[in-house]
């Protein structure tokens, strides 16, 4: 059992926009036409020393949304020797001290958060609900992970020294927010790798982390592709890894750390979140009208693109062709085009690199005569990456080889008495990340969530959105190392063993 406070009921999240309220809407549609036109610039810790290149919005790729400046092989050694110079100092800094900086940092973003949500949708292509919901979170883990780093006031702990954070796109500032927060609350210093295709809103956010108190060499941006990444993790004096992207790449990271121990002769930890390959399984007994909400939610919000995203649509043979009627019924009543619309349900894919790899995947299901429902684009949509919602009837899980990473959804049908079985085929694709069950029959529910295995289980509800601190997310297998993000035990892993004490 865990300690109980480690859970700290009392901690309140960030409530993000009221849409409903007229005078907050105002304020941010006047944000958010200011900030149509601005542009945002992200640079190394040290300062350019190559050429800047364009940023553009995925939606309409004639929309420069600013401009980043990546860092040098000869910078990332410079931001090591920074960062270990700063190390000492940062670890000395008491942790009550730390966390008064996160907390400060919270409470900028969420008084600047207007002027931020334009940027994070023209960025990353983020709807205005999603960019809402981005600073929220990434408000929460920086107030989650300061209360956490508090209560580590005590005998046993000692920070790692510099950590590498390596976030993806697809959460440009909630997950980047959350890693750096983390590794900070725990006493190390940071060196970010922002994705090379989200660097602008990483750039704030290092911004408002310094403004909030954190010394400039224990925090430091590092914009770069893949190649500044490994030469961060192959460093010695990288002590500890956080990376949210493919299986793939966790892989190698872990590779390369499995090379060397850190000083305390333990090996480097790593916290790796990957991808997942998530099922919904709907019985006979479901309300069919809350399926068909929590599945459009759940496998098209954010365009598919969250590693939570529903995949595989698993339906009980006989509800199949009811459930499917509804769905194409309610999918084509979803808007797709520019999230500078607030009727956007339905933005683009983030690069025209993830449109053709996701195209790939629906021609070969084409070809295998499983593509059920593909509505053609609507105008709008020519400038940007855009992939229309598709569902795909599959006969089984061995068709599918990979994690597609956009809004397709599978939908497999299984017998009455299939049940187990499925769940077994389930487990089998070694993803473990999201899972859920729709089911009015209380003996399923406690049968298959104990069959299941994910890190997330939904029952009666969507596969996404995990509340920081309430709900802790990640997976296992194939679906990440653990620990959950937002959860009581993610910045342990974040601490070294220290001589003078026992670790707990
Ligand atoms: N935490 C997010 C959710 O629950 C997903 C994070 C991700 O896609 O990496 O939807």
């Amino acid at each position: 059992a865990l300690p109980r406070d480690l859970f700290m009921p009392e901690r309140v999240n960030s409530t993000g926009l009221d849409l409903n309220n007229d005078s907050q809407l105002l304020a941010l549609s006047e944000a958010l036409r200011a900030s149509a036109t601005a542009t945002w610039t992200a640079l190394p810790a040290s300062g350019a020393e190559t050429p800047p290149q364009r940023v553009r919005n995925p939606a309409d790729r004639r929309d420069i949304v600013g401009h980043v400046v990546e860092a040098t092989m000869s910078q990332v050694d410079v931001a090591f020797a920074r960062a270990a110079a700063a190390a000492g100092p940062w670890a000395a800094t008491a942790p009550g001290v730390r966390a008064d900086c996160l907390m400060r940092a919270a409470d900028l973003l969420e008084a600047r958060a207007a002027a931020l949500l334009g940027l994070i949708i023209r960025e990353a292509g983020k709807s205005l609900p999603n960019a809402i919901a981005e600073v929220r979170e990434a408000v929460d883990f920086l107030r989650y992970y300061a209360e956490q780093g508090r209560a580590l006031d005590g005998p046993g702990y000692g920070p790692l020294g510099v950590v590498t954070c390596i976030s993806p796109w697809n959460f440009p500032l909630a997950i980047f927010t959350g890693q750096v927060a983390a590794a900070l609350a725990a006493g190390n210093c940071v060196l970010a790798k922002p994705a090379e295709e989200t660097p602008l809103i990483a750039a704030q956010a290092v911004a408002l982390l310094h403004e909030a108190g954190v010394p400039q060499d224990a925090l430091q941006l590092l914009p770069g592709h893949g190649e500044v990444g490994a030469q961060l993790v192959a460093d010695a004096r990288t002590c500890g890894v956080v990376f949210t992207g493919s299986a793939a790449v966790a892989k190698q990271i872990q590779a390369v750390l499995a090379q060397r121990l850190n000083p305390d002769g333990r090996p480097v930890p790593l916290i790796a979140e990957t991808g997942g390959q998530n099922a919904l399984v709907v019985d006979s007994s479901a309300l069919t009208e809350q399926v068909v909400a929590d599945v459009l939610v759940s496998a098209f919000d954010s365009a598919g693109q969250r590693c939570s995203a529903l995949r595989v649509l698993c339906l009980q043979a006989d509800i199949g062709d009811r459930t499917l009627t509804m769905l194409r019924g309610a999918l084509a009543e979803l808007s797709i085009g520019n999230p500078d619309r607030l009727a956007t349900d339905i933005g683009p894919v983030i690069t025209d690199a993830a449109r053709d790899d996701i195209a790939d995947h629906i021609a070969e299901m084409r070809a295998a005569g499983c593509v059920i429902h593909q509505p053609p684009l609507p105008d709008g949509c020519a400038q940007g990456s855009f992939v229309a919602p598709t569902i795909i009837d599959i006969p089984n899980l061995a068709i599918l080889k990979r994690e597609v990473f956009g809004p397709v959804l599978h939908v497999l049908r299984y017998p009455r008495d299939g049940l187990d079985r499925l769940i077994a085929d389930i487990n089998a694709t070694g993803f473990a990340l999201t899972f859920g069950l729709h089911t009015r029959i209380d003996e399923t529910v406690a049968r298959v969530t104990a069959l299941a295995s994910a890190g997330n289980i939904y029952v009666n509800r969507n596969l996404i959105g995990a509340v920081v601190g309430v709900q802790p997310f990640g997976g296992h297998g194939l679906s990440g190392t653990g620990p959950k993000a937002g959860g009581p035990l993610y910045l342990r892993r974040l601490l070294a063993q220290r001589r003078d004490a026992a670790f707990v």
